[in-house]
């Protein structure tokens, strides 16, 4: 049988969710999600408005062993974008927590309110007389239990549903262009955590400090399912503080997995907070994903706590493809090498796959393996058009060294500057601006030019407080740094970058 969680079915007493301080354990967890999946059977496809709560993971773990796929929507979203999701992936049933408000193109679909009552708990301690009974969810069906003689035994759905069936419905984050539904079977999902086991080591005794939202696969995926699916826990946060993360690690955290917005907010003020240093210093792994983390925050992360963030490079539509290895070299500012079963290669502009491992020939990603999803949602042309034979095509441009490990360089789309006949990556301008004391954020677009095709345009944040530098400081500084064809023509100064609620930024609103 494919059992997804095991220590669900096993109905360890063990913890598995806190959030702030509502905790369930394994066994808990079971009795609220089974009569929750129960209650899914028949459905096509659920929503859940996916609130940082207990009541969002329980839902996508009810909606897993239910077998019915879960789309979780960003509670946040704007009403077009919602109204976009929802006419997309037509879903016939909302899940949310009781009393949140729906908006308008949700409240007009039947809700079923994810109730975790008598389960739940408020603090650690679990006595057997909170065990009886799973609350207003529905009671489970006694008969179901697998073995009588186990009174705590949560029981278990009679099928697993199978290996290519249809788990989750993510959106892409939108950086580029609308976000896409990308269709996620469990084979996927159970092959990326897998995979994330082996190359970080990852056990049960592992608790993960979490402060990511639940609608994407970094936060939903690597955040919740992970630790579920390895029998360890996870304690979310609620809101990312850098404060928040040092208790969290301070009181019995292992790991903490982080988008590089939040390393650069830890980055900044772990020199000032020995407490956060020694949090920091003490975690088994800082994993960092989504976006690129720069070079300066690694550094200066590094010097404060004497730990390295280890990367990882993954998508809604393959899941993780590369890490770096809890067990390997620290390969700093490279995204490490393919997970065990992921195959990646390089590709040329004229579709020729690029064999060396020089660290510098620039190619296209392309990636085939278990961990990819079935197609976008509605959109067999952007499906048919994202692959190339089995391969999909990531739109990630990258080197790869002699040790096998990736660099990336940044988007085809967005982020490769074709000038004077160069191609020049934004990512390692941006790295050279932010190695200036005065640049705490920066961005790198192109701009169309007569002379050059196109011509370098910088968009900067100043650290508050530093002697304001000039726009031509900031361009000779990356030219002494780099070369001179990778000067910025232009430099822009903003208050901020505009940026995703992952704090990827969205070049697209700075002319890309
Ligand atoms: P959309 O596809 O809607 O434009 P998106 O690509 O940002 O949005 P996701 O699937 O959430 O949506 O993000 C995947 C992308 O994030 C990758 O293609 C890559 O560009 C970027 N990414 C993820 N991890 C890393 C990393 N460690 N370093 C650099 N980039 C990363
Ligand atoms: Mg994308």
């Amino acid at each position: 049988m494919n059992v997804f969680f095991p220590a669900l079915r096993d109905g360890s007493s063990a913890p598995a969710l806190r959030f702030g301080e509502r905790r369930l354990s394994y066994r808990q967890l079971g009795a609220a999600a089974v009569p929750l999946a129960e209650r899914l059977g028949g459905r096509t496809r659920v929503t859940v408005w996916a609130t940082p709560t207990l009541e969002t993971s329980v839902a996508v773990v009810a909606a897993l062993l239910a077998g019915v796929p879960a789309i979780p929507v960003n509670p946040k979203i704007g009403a077009s974008e919602l109204a976009h999701i929802v006419a997309d992936s037509s879903p016939d049933l909302v899940l949310a927590e009781p009393g949140a408000a729906l908006p308008e193109a949700l409240a007009a679909l039947p809700r079923l309110d994810i109730r975790i009552g008598a389960a739940e708990q408020t603090s650690a301690q679990e006595t057997d007389q909170d065990l009886v009974g799973s609350g207003a969810a529905g009671e489970p069906d006694p008969s179901r239990e697998s073995d009588a003689s186990a009174p705590h035994k949560v029981p278990v759905l009679p099928h697993e549903p199978g290996e290519e069936a249809p788990a989750l419905i993510v959106y892409t984050s939108g950086t580029t262009g609308p976000p896409k539904g990308v269709v996620l079977p469990r084979r996927a999902l159970a092959h990326t955590l897998d995979a994330l086991e082996d190359a970080w080591q990852w056990t049960a005794d592992d608790v993960l400090v979490h402060a990511l939202p639940l609608f994407h696969v970094h936060g939903l995926i690597l955040g919740v399912l992970g630790p579920l699916r390895r029998g360890g826990s996870l304690h979310h946060l609620g809101r990312f503080t850098s404060d928040g993360v040092s208790r969290g690690l301070s009181d019995g955290g292992t790991m903490f997995f982080g988008v590089p917005t939040m390393y650069h907010r830890l980055a900044v003020e772990v020199g000032a907070d020995p407490a956060l240093a020694r949090a920091l210093g003490a975690a088994r792994l800082l994993v960092s994903g989504s976006a690129a983390l720069p070079l300066t925050d690694h550094a200066r992360l590094t010097a404060a706590c004497g730990r390295r963030v280890i990367e990882r490079y993954g998508m809604s539509e393959t899941l993780m493809n590369t890490s770096v290895r809890a067990d390997g070299p620290p390969a700093t500012g490279s995204v490490g090498v393919p997970l065990p079963g992921v195959y990646l290669r390089l590709v040329d502009e004229t579709g020729e796959v690029i064999e060396g491992d020089d660290g510098e020939t620039v190619g296209e990603i392309q990636v085939r393996g278990p961990n990819l999803f079935v197609e976008y949602l509605n959109r067999p042309d952007a499906t048919a058009e994202a692959f190339d034979g089995g391969w999909f095509r990531t739109g990630d441009m990258a080197v790869r060294d002699a040790d096998g490990n990736y660099r990336i360089v940044g988007r085809k789309a967005t982020d490769l500057i074709k000038s004077g006949g160069y191609k020049i990556g934004a990512g390692e301008i941006e790295n050279a601006l932010l190695a200036h004391p005065a640049v705490t954020e920066a961005a790198v677009t192109g701009e169309p030019d007569d002379d050059l095709g196109e011509r370098i345009v910088a968009w900067v944040v100043l650290t508050p407080d530093a002697a304001r530098p000039s726009a031509d400081e900031l361009s000779d500084h990356v030219a002494r740094q780099l070369a001179p064809h990778k000067r910025p023509r232009t430099v822009h100064f903003l208050d901020s970058l505009p940026r995703n609620d992952m704090g990827k930024i969205l070049k697209r609103q700075l002319g890309r």
